[in-house]
C-alpha cells in the first residue's frame, strides 16, 4: 500500500495551518505544556487512536492499529513505525511580526516545533483515514521538552517505544529550518547527523591572599587560564581530526579586585562530539587533564563532566528509505544528502539509540527570503513558512505507510 499523500495533505492544509497558528500564539516551554497538549488532544479527538498522556511530562502518545493486508486480523500487529513531533517552545521574545505572533511575553516557537506538532496531527488524520490499508501500527510521539529537558528520554522511560505492544521497526522525526536550507528541500545523511552536547564544569581551588604577595597564596587564575589553552591543545593533539571534538569555554569567572587573589576560579565548557567513541574519550580525558594541571601547580580542581544529549545517529538503511519516501511524495530533487553533521543536538538521539531510524530536516525558509541569510532557528526573527506544513504532513504519513508496506 503506497499512495501519494500530498493531495490529501493539501486538502487539510487550512485546518493544519490554523492549528499551527493556535499553538504558535500560546507557546509553552519545557516539560509541562498543558495548553499545547490540550490542542493536540482536541485535534485528535474522534480518530481511531489509543491515546495515553504522560505522567512526568505533558506528552501525548497515540497508537493507530492498521487493518491492512499483512497486518493479520483486525488489531493484530504487523510491524510498528514511530513518528516523533516535538511540541515545546523557547524563552525568546518574538520579533517576527507574523499575524499569529506569540501572545506570551518572552516565549516563542523559535525552533518550529509548532509546525512539527501540527504536521504530526495531520499525519495521524491521513493515516487514520487509510487505516484499512495500513499493514501495521503507527505510534505518534508528541513530545514536550526537546530544548534541553530531555523529554524524549522521559517518554521512553514511560514506555513510548512499547506503546503498540512491540518495538517499532523504524522511527522517524522531521525538523524544519527557517534558514540554511531553501524552502521545500529536505536534507539528511546516514550516520551521525547531529552532535552530542555535553558540559564540563570546572572550579579551580586555590588559596586567596594579597595581590602583592602571591607566594603567600595559591593563585587559581593562571592555572585556570592554562587549563583553557591546554584543553584546546588536547583537542588538536589527542583526537582524530576526522572524528572531531569542539570544545568552547563559554564562561570564565574569577576574582573581585586587582589586588586580591581569589580562592577560586571557575569556567564552563560546551563539548560537542560526533561519535560515541570520541565522546567517551573526551569525557575521560578532559576532567583528568584539568585535575592533573591543578595538581601540578599545587592546587586542586573540581571537574564535572555533565552528560547532555547523545550523538544523533541515523541508520544507513532507514536513511536510504527516508530518501526514497521523499522521492515518492515530493520528488527526488527535493532530497539532499548533506556532507557533514550539524553541530546542534537533539534528544531524538535517545530514540535512535534503541530503534533504527532517521532524522530529516525540512526547509521552511520563507520562499522570498535568502536561506543563507534568513534568521535561523532560535532567533527572535525566525519565520517558518506555512507552505511547509502540507509537505511535512504528507512526508510523515508516507514514511509510516511506506515503511510498513516494505515490511509486509
Ligand atoms: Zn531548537
Ligand atoms: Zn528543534
Amino acid at each position: 500500500m503506497v499512495t501519494p499523500f500530498l493531495d490529501d495533505a493539501k486538502a487539510i492544509a487550512p485546518e493544519i495551518t490554523e492549528l499551527r497558528h493556535a499553538i504558535h500564539r500560546e507557546p509553552e516551554v519545557g516539560l509541562d505544556l498543558p495548553l499545547t497538549q490540550g490542542k493536540v488532544l482536541a485535534a485528535l479527538d474522534g480518530l481511531p487512536l489509543e491515546i495515553t498522556c504522560g505522567r512526568a511530562l505533558s506528552s501525548v502518545t497515540a497508537v493507530l492499529r492498521g487493518r491492512g493486508a499483512g497486518g493479520g486480523a483486525a488489531g493484530s500487529p504487523g510491524g510498528t513505525v514511530l513518528l516523533r513531533g516535538d511540541m515545546d517552545a523557547l524563552p525568546v521574545a518574538e520579533r517576527t511580526g507574523v499575524p499569529y505572533t506569540s501572545q506570551t511575553d518572552g516565549v516563542m516557537h523559535a525552533c518550529g516545533h509548532d509546525l512539527h506538532t501540527a504536521m504530526l496531527v495531520g499525519a495521524a488524520r491521513l493515516l487514520s483515514a487509510r487505516r484499512d490499508d495500513l499493514p501495521g501500527n503507527v505510534i505518534f510521539m508528541f513530545q514536550p521538552g526537546e530544548e534541553g529537558a530531555g523529554g524524549a528520554k522521559l517518554m521512553i522511560e514511560e514506555g513510548v517505544l512499547d506503546a503498540a505492544g512491540e518495538r517499532p521497526v523504524a522511527a522517524f522525526a522531521l525538523h524544519v529550518g527557517s534558514g540554511l536550507l531553501p524552502f521545500g528541500l529536505t536534507a539528511s545523511r546516514p550516520g551521525p547527523v547531529l552532535a552530542a552536547a555535553d558540559t564540563l564544569r570546572v572550579t579551580v581551588r586555590g588559596r586567596g591572599g594579597h595581590g602583592a604577595q602571591p607566594h603567600m597564596a595559591a593563585d587559581p587564575i593562571p592555572v585556570a587560564c592554562e587549563m583553557v589553552t591546554a584543553l584546546q591543545t588536547m583537542v588538536t593533539r589527542r583526537f582524530d581530526v576526522f572524528d572531531p571534538v569542539v570544545l568552547t569555554v563559554g564562561t570564565f569567572h574569577a576574582g573581585t579586585a586587582d589586588n586580591v587573589i581569589p580562592d577560586t576560579a571557575a569556567f564552563v565548557t560546551t563539548v560537542r562530539t560526533f561519535s560515541a567513541q570520541a565522546r567517551d574519550a573526551v569525557r575521560d580525558a578532559a576532567p583528568n587533564l584539568v585535575r592533573q594541571l591543578a595538581a601540578a601547580h599545587g592546587l586542586s580542581a573540581d571537574a564535572d563532566f555533565v552528560d547532555g544529549y547523545p550523538v544523533t545517529v541515523n541508520d544507513n538503511a532507514e536513511t536510504d528509505f527516508a530518501a526514497g519516501a521523499v522521492g515518492a511524495v515530493l520528488g527526488a530533487h527535493r532530497y539532499l544528502t548533506v556532507p557533514n553533521p550539524l553541530t546542534g543536538s537533539e534528544d531524538f538521539s535517545y530514540v535512535l539509540e534503541q530503534v533504527p531510524g532517521a532524522f530529516v530536516m525540512l526547509g521552511a525558509c520563507p520562499p522570498d527570503a535568502d536561506p543563507a541569510t534568513a534568521p535561523y532557528n532560535h532567533s527572535a526573527e525566525a519565520v517558518f513558512d506555512d507552505g511547509a506544513l502540507a509537505d511535512g504532513v504528507a512526508l510523515y504519513a508516507e514514511l509510516a505507510a511506506r515503511r510498513l508496506a516494505a515490511d509486509n
